[in-house]
């Protein structure tokens, strides 16, 4: 008999080869053992131009009532995909979209295999890089200057004016003002907190305090207060320990660690960190990804694209060996969380027997090509499968 569900997922389907993917895993190995409940939105570029992409901010607005989604890459629309498409207009990226509505940080591990040695061979445990998903410079102003005086000026609402300098230029130059706020820093401080504890690690946040006294030392000021009010005493309890400090020293840490830790990071660092983290750990195609909200609300996706030349390849009928891990982990982080919120321990069970089984089949030497030329293991030759293959040498061991 197949694992009943209660609640159903919010499924938002994608783009190119990961769209092709996505049917597979449902088809291999998810449909054959579970009676699937989900509410399907399809959020590839044809259907979100025929609705003007209103059916991004639906599924945004489902997961707001579900709690729970799983989703499929998506082609971020650039000059070239609207010629490609014949869109109506260049829509922004349906993650930002999502983002905004559920207003939530990113969370990014790496999936370990034993035989895929990191670059830093001494992480033998994940690093989880939680991303502020709001503001800073992906919300700046900037322009350019000439000779003149830059200035930020702040006016309340009563009109009062504060001014400063920025710079008396006596020549070219640039300027750029950002800012963030209170309510979007306090829900990142929460959401690291729960996923650490959730997690079991220990949480590092970084900024540059010591530079940018008011508007970094604003984020560590925040983040103090709320580990100090709310989850001093649940951290000492699960014996985590949360430690704040620079970011020039966190980056030479983590390099000396062996893992295992959640490191919090503002917009910028997040963005850049997590590239080079995936890069160590191996491959994007093993990245997983959650978005998590103040509310507890989790949408979970793989970390990378489309994998567009591998599309173009598939639909002039070659095969491809394209690796579907991070996504089948999307499916398995969703069904998982759906089956503790809904407790249905059967639901959480496959969700662990789906994750082990696509470890093991790498494990014992079958995999995509992407993983061959970084798996070394005595004994065990590494043998490249096309997707397909991979999928159903995962499903015999579920
Ligand atoms: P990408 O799809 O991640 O692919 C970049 C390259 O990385 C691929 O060409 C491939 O290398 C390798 N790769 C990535 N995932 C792989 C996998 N699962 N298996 C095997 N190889 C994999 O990034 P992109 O080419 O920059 O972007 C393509 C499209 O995806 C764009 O339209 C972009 O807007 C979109 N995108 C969406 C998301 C999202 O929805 N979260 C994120 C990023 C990009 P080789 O070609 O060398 O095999
Ligand atoms: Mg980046």
């Amino acid at each position: 008999m197949k694992i009943l569900m209660k609640t159903p997922l919010v499924e938002m389907d994608g783009d190119e080869m990961t769209r092709v993917l996505w049917q597979w895993i449902k088809d291999i190995l998810i449909l054959p053992f579970v009676d699937l409940k989900t509410e399907y939105y399809d959020l590839g570029l044809v259907e979100r131009d025929k609705t003007d992409d209103k059916v991004t901010v639906d599924s945004a607005n489902a997961t707001l009532k579900y709690g729970v989604a799983v989703k499929c890459a998506t082609i971020t629309p650039n000059a070239q995909r609207v010629e490609e498409y014949s869109l109506k207009k260049m829509y922004k990226s349906p993650n930002g979209t999502i983002r905004a509505i559920l207003d939530g940080t990113v969370f990014r591990a790496p999936i370990l295999v034993d035989g895929i040695t990191p670059y830093i061979p001494t992480w033998t445990k994940p690093i989880v890089i939680a991303r502020h998903a709001y503001g800073d410079i992906y919300k700046a102003v900037d322009g350019s200057a000439g000779e003149g005086k830059a200035e930020l000026v702040f006016t309340d609402r009563r009109g009062n004016k504060v001014t400063q300098t920025i710079h008396d230029f006596n020549g070219e130059g640039v300027v750029c003002a950002m800012h963030n706020t209170d309510k979007s820093i306090k829900s990142f401080a929460r959401a690291c907190f729960n996923y650490a504890l959730d997690a079991k690690l220990p949480l590092w946040f970084s900024t540059k305090d010591t530079i940018s006294k008011v508007y970094d030392g604003n984020f560590k000021k925040i983040f103090a207060e709320i580990y100090e009010n709310e989850f001093k005493e649940k951290f000492q309890n699960a014996g985590i320990e949360y430690m704040y400090t620079l970011i020039d020293d966190v980056v030479a840490r983590i390099v000396r660690s062996n893992g295992g830790i959640v490191w919090a990071c503002k917009n910028y660092d997040g963005d850049v960190m997590s590239d080079m983290v995936a890069t160590a750990y191996g491959s994007l195609a093993m990245m997983t990804s959650v978005l998590v909200s103040p509310d507890g609300i989790y949408e979970y996706e793989a970390a990378h694209g489309t994998v567009t030349r591998h599309y173009y390849k598939y639909i002039k009928g070659e095969q491809t060996s394209t690796n579907p891990v991070a996504t089948i982990f999307a499916w398995s982080g969703a069904l998982k969380k759906r089956g503790e919120l809904d407790n249905l321990p059967d639901l959480v069970d496959f969700a662990n027997r789906l994750e082990k089984a696509t470890i093991d089949t790498i494990e014992a030497g079958e995999m995509t090509g992407d993983l061959v030329p970084l798996f070394k293991k005595e004994v065990v030759t590494p043998k490249k499968l096309n997707s397909k293959e991979f999928l159903q040498a995962i499903a015999t061991r579920i």
